[in-house]
């Protein structure tokens, strides 16, 4: 079993690193938009949905005072959410400079940012860094322990080896209190490898994404006993252009419970949609985010290839172990 206090090394080749440097290239590259490009996207609707999805895990799981550590945080698209959730501290860490500089304008109230013109009540720490390469224990030492911690729509990026992986869930558990919660948003390996499955060749998509998987991906490969370091190519117009991991849930649970975390559920995100869709508050969230519309414009709702692509990701919510401190 490994030990998460133990100092263990974990080394990476030369590829990994490249791979990580195009991810944190790409999401560096992504400039701003302005309010009018944002509603003109052809997945608005879908951002908009996701936003709600970390909305409802954020009101779900976080708490008045709460410290919060956002892992791969990017430009601080959720920094509203948590401000919502009254959380007492944010430390948020992202690779992507570009994003980190982003997410810092926008924490102190940039009044030309559409989505933020007000100061946040917490105070926060915003760094750039590979949350699956460094040891963040030792630079958050004095940040820790952590209520809750997030990871949305990144966790798949640690899982290029087993070191990544590891270390990812090692930071996640160190910094976390008894008690602390896990929560994160990433693709559905089920869904897509089943999709390639179906598909004719390596490639599928519909008009607003595609994935590619590389010419030496075989099945053979999937069924090996390597679970990581399967990559593919993944395009979501207006969103992402970059090398991504398939994440087996099962090998991600076995290895979060070596960590000291309990799943508490995971759900595709089909399933976490029609299930949260049914609670009043969060049927008003959705109403007010603007993600489904009343379902009698078209315009106003989600397109198939929209909620296609909210297929591909599931949700998930671990606990770590032991009890919560009741001092
Ligand atoms: N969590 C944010 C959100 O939900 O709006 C951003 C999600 S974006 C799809 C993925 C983010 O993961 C990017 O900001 C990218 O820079 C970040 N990322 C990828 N690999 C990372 C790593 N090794 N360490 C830290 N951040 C990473």
């Amino acid at each position: 079993k490994h030990n998460p206090e133990g100092d263990t090394h974990f080394l990476e080749d030369e590829s990994t690193k490249i791979f990580a440097r195009k991810v944190a290239d790409h999401y560096s590259a992504r400039t701003n938009q302005t309010l009018e490009e944002r509603e003109a996207s052809p997945i608005i609707h879908l951002k908009k949905l996701n936003n709600w999805i970390k909305s409802v895990l954020i009101q779900l799981y976080a708490k008045r005072g709460d410290a919060v550590l956002d892992l791969a945080c990017g430009k601080g698209g959720d920094l509203i959410k948590w401000d919502k959730a009254k959380v007492g501290y944010y430390v948020g860490i992202d690779i992507a400079d570009g994003s980190i500089e982003d997410c810092r304008t926008r924490y102190n109230g940039d009044a030309d940012h559409h989505q933020c013109r007000k100061k946040f009540s917490f105070p926060a720490r915003l760094m750039c860094g590979d949350c699956y390469e460094v040891r963040l224990d030792r630079i958050l030492a004095d940040d820790a322990p952590f209520d809750v911690c997030s990871c949305q729509f990144a966790m798949h990026y640690s899982w290029s080896t087993e070191a990544r992986a590891r270390r990812a869930l090692a930071n996640v558990s160190a910094l976390l209190r008894p008690g602390g919660i896990f929560i994160g948003t990433m693709p559905d390996a089920n869904v897509i490898i089943k999709k390639l499955r179906e598909a004719d060749g390596l490639t599928f998509g519909n008009s607003v994404y595609w994935i590619r998987f590389d010419e030496e991906f075989s099945e053979k490969k999937f069924k090996s006993s390597n679970p990581f370091g399967i990559k593919y190519k993944f395009h979501l117009e207006d969103a992402v252009d970059c090398p991504e991991w398939i994440v087996p849930f099962h090998i991600f649970k076995a290895l979060a419970e070596e960590y000291d975390f309990e799943l508490v559920f995971v759900k595709n995100n089909h399933i976490f949609v029609d299930e949260y869709m049914k609670k009043p508050e969060f049927i008003e969230l959705m109403r007010r985010l603007g993600a489904l519309g009343d379902g009698n414009q078209d315009r106003s709702t989600l397109s198939p290839d929209e909620w296609e692509v909210a297929y591909l990701y599931l949700t998930f919510v671990l606990r770590k172990g032991g009890q919560p401190d009741q001092t």
